[in-house]
């Protein structure tokens, strides 16, 4: 298909497009002449993941009218290891029925090379396990449910401002749309279709599936388990499914590191004697907001194409899901006013969102690349800080205010960097 790519400015928003008619293939373009007989959206969001599919039945539950849109066929795997913090279950409106593969109500941390051991538990499921083609497809027909409507197999192409909307070219034709949420990923074409330059922290992940004798499974099943520096900069984890475990291995800093090789040495450390099938699934998890803003004139960005996964511990379901849905109610409340929306979104993110990621970034610091001070704080803290952070990643309470006056206070030689 020939496409012919040109760059336009829209109120400080480059928006890539394809100039009209570009092909002439049947039913792939739809040409100016028809424009106004293209269907019309309020919002049309891009990725069927929990950024997306929360945004959708937010929007759809307030009477937008919204396409939700993705590549794939659902369901669709995704390399996840499914984890799902109680943060962030307990925010959707509605029950998992039964989709739930294990609910963990016990976690214990190792640290390679120490002593430090913390078991922490809890009535509430501190993680719930769920595999992620099951999990977003239940999030994909609630969205449904409330109206929204779903194009599958479907990929952004193009995005052009005209007038008072978007126009989208897809591989399936094109839509017109008020608002463009985009919510696919940590790759996120359509930021850069609208303009935005990387400025994220991709780190790269390692995931698993891996199916193993019944003794092994009895025994690394009973709790999710966290390895904290079998991985340099990063952890290792277990994570029991239903049938078989999700391991996996990722690394909090951006580096060149064969993740492969200290996959196979945790298999070791867990004693795995038998491994029945294992497949590997390696991605990047966004763990630092984008520099530049979430929002450009009428396309917003939430979950991984924004980077709000979490910068300690990578868990990118919870702000997925949280960002998604502030990012339809900002719409909601804005209507028609633009500049509104933008502001509205912003000013959410703020309340909460933006705020930890900067505490839990220190976090990160402090634990993976101080590792003296951390050992330190390990031992006159010890359980008591291994309850805190559990209760602050389940929401049972706020990530604390200006953490970094308080550890320069406790710690007089901590140097920021
Ligand atoms: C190995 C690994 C393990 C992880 N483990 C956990 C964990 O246990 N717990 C946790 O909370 N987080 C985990 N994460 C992070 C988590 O998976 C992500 O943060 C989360 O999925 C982000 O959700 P999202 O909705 O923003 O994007 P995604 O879930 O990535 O969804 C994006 C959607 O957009 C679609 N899409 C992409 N491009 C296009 C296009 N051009 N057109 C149309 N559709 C498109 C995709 O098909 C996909 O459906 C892990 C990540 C990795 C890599």
């Amino acid at each position: 298909m020939k496409s012919s790519m040109t760059q336009a400015t829209h109120g400080g928003m480059i928006i890539k497009h394809a100039r009209f008619p570009v092909c002439r293939q049947a039913g792939m373009w739809q040409l100016r002449d028809n424009y106004k007989h293209m269907k019309t959206y309020d919002i049309a969001v891009i990725g069927t993941g929990p950024a997306g599919a929360m945004a959708a039945y937010t929007a759809a539950a307030r009477g937008k009218k919204v396409l939700l849109i993705d590549k794939e066929q659902l369901p669709r795997y995704k390399t996840c290891g499914g984890g799902l913090v109680f943060r962030g279950r307990s925010r959707l409106p509605f029950a998992l029925d039964g989709m739930v593969e294990k609910e963990c109500r016990e976690i214990e941390v190792y640290f390679e090379g120490s002593d430090h051991y913390f078991l922490t538990r809890r009535e509430q499921p501190i993680i719930s396990m769920v595999m992620r083609d099951s999990f977003d497809s239940l999030l994909v027909d609630k969205a449904r449910e409330k109206g929204a409507e779903l194009l599958q197999q479907c990929t952004l192409q193009g995005l052009q401002e005209e007038d008072e909307e978007l126009l989208l070219q897809t591989s399936r034709g094109a839509f017109r749309t008020r608002y463009l949420i985009a919510a696919d990923g940590a790759l996120s074409p359509t930021a850069k279709l609208a303009g935005w330059e990387e400025s994220r922290k991709l780190i790269p992940a390692l995931e698993y599936e891996v199916e193993v004798n019944p003794a092994d499974f009895e025994r690394l099943s009973r709790r999710t388990r966290f390895d904290v520096d079998a991985v340099p900069y990063g952890y290792a984890w277990c994570f029991p499914k239903k049938n078989h475990l999700s391991i996996g291995v990722g690394c909090l800093k951006k580096q060149k590191i064969n993740l492969k090789a200290y996959y196979e040495a945790y298999l070791e450390k867990l004693e795995i004697r038998e491994i029945r099938s294992a497949s590997a699934h390696g991605f990047q998890i966004p763990i630092a907001p984008r520099q530049s803003g979430f929002s450009r004139g009428r396309v917003f960005l939430a979950g991984d194409a924004a980077g709000f996964a979490d910068p300690l511990t990578a868990e990118g379901i919870s702000n997925a899901l949280y960002s998604g849905e502030l990012a339809a109610q900002a719409l909601v409340a804005s209507g028609e006013s633009v500049g509104q929306a933008g502001e509205t979104y912003q000013r959410l993110l703020e309340e909460r969102l933006l705020p930890e990621l900067k505490t839990s970034s220190l976090m990160a610091w402090v634990f993976y690349a101080q590792p003296q001070v951390r050992n330190w704080l390990l031992q006159k803290y010890g359980q008591r800080g291994c309850e805190i952070l559990t209760d602050m990643f389940m929401g049972n309470q706020p990530f604390p205010d200006n953490l970094k006056q308080k550890l320069a206070d406790r710690i007089p030689l901590l140097r920021f960097s």
